[in-house]
């Protein structure tokens, strides 16, 4: 099966910026595992920002577009190369990408883009992808990895995007607020009753919430996607993820194609 992963800012940092080593060695583990098992594993990470907030040892995130851009080309760097030093540790070879909005829109670029993942899927490398953000300026950007990790997912034809969060899935109301919000297990189709239950924002260093995620849901629907939004606290629910059992929540797309 090929299957795209999405990693959230707070899957793999700790709000200091710094690396959260315990979760990020875990999440190596689980995917070279995957990996070893046969299926085609593409990772979608977020954490550059924050990674660079950390190692250039800001009291924040910056708030200005050339700060953030800044903070992301000395983060994306930390992240790949920690992705390196534990992926090889299972012998595994990873393959750095950075797209913005107007690649994947560009039909040259987006094919060029295609024909780069599928040889690198071929040649048995774990992708690893995240928006360019050096010149990705609101203009030219995807803006958030949510959107980035769906738009993947339909170009390569996954049969499965998953998004990390740190939250357990979509809730029929803010679990943080709410008491008698429910986890809703399956979604048959992003309605816009489902999509009314996106909060606004996500927690932190981070980008996305549950917004973005619904867009992702939307857009992997209409290319006969599977789409499930789980906590990646527990890296192993993965395996579960992968079989098909009820693990957060599961937005069906796969049957959707099937029916066209
Ligand atoms: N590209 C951003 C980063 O790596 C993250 C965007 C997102 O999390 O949606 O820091």
């Amino acid at each position: 099966m090929t299957v795209v992963i999405k990693l959230g800012t707070s899957n793999i940092t700790y709000p200091t910026g710094h690396l959260n080593i315990r979760h990020m060695e875990s999440l190596v583990k689980v995917l070279s595992d995957l990996k070893n098992a046969g299926h085609q594993i593409v990772l979608v990470s977020s954490g550059a920002i924050a990674m660079g907030v950390g190692k250039l040892g800001l009291a924040e995130r910056p708030a200005d577009m050339p700060g953030k851009q800044a903070a992301a080309a000395v983060g994306q760097c930390e992240l790949m190369y920690t992705y390196d030093k534990l992926f090889s540790e299972y012998n595994h070879t990873v393959a750095q990408v950075l797209l913005t909005g107007s690649d994947v829109e560009d039909a040259a670029r987006r094919a060029h883009f295609v024909n780069t993942m599928t040889r690198l899927l071929k040649m048995g490398v774990l992708p690893v992808i995240n928006e360019n953000d050096t010149v990705a300026t609101e203009e030219i950007a995807v803006g958030d990895n949510d959107t980035l990790a769906a738009i993947v997912g339909c170009a390569v034809g996954a049969d499965l995007l998953v998004l990390l969060s740190d939250i357990d899935g979509l809730y029929t109301a803010d679990p943080r607020v709410d008491l008698a919000a429910r986890l809703i297990e399956q979604v048959a189709e992003v309605t816009p009753q489902i999509e009314a239950l996106a909060g606004e924002r996500g927690s932190g260093l981070s980008v996305g919430g549950m917004a973005t995620k619904l867009k992702a849901a939307r857009m992997c629907q209409d290319h006969g996607v599977d789409m499930v939004i789980a906590n990646g606290a527990d890296p192993n629910l993965l395996y579960d993820i992968l079989a098909g059992l009820p693990v957060g929540t599961r937005f069906l797309g796969r049957g959707k194609k099937e029916e066209q």
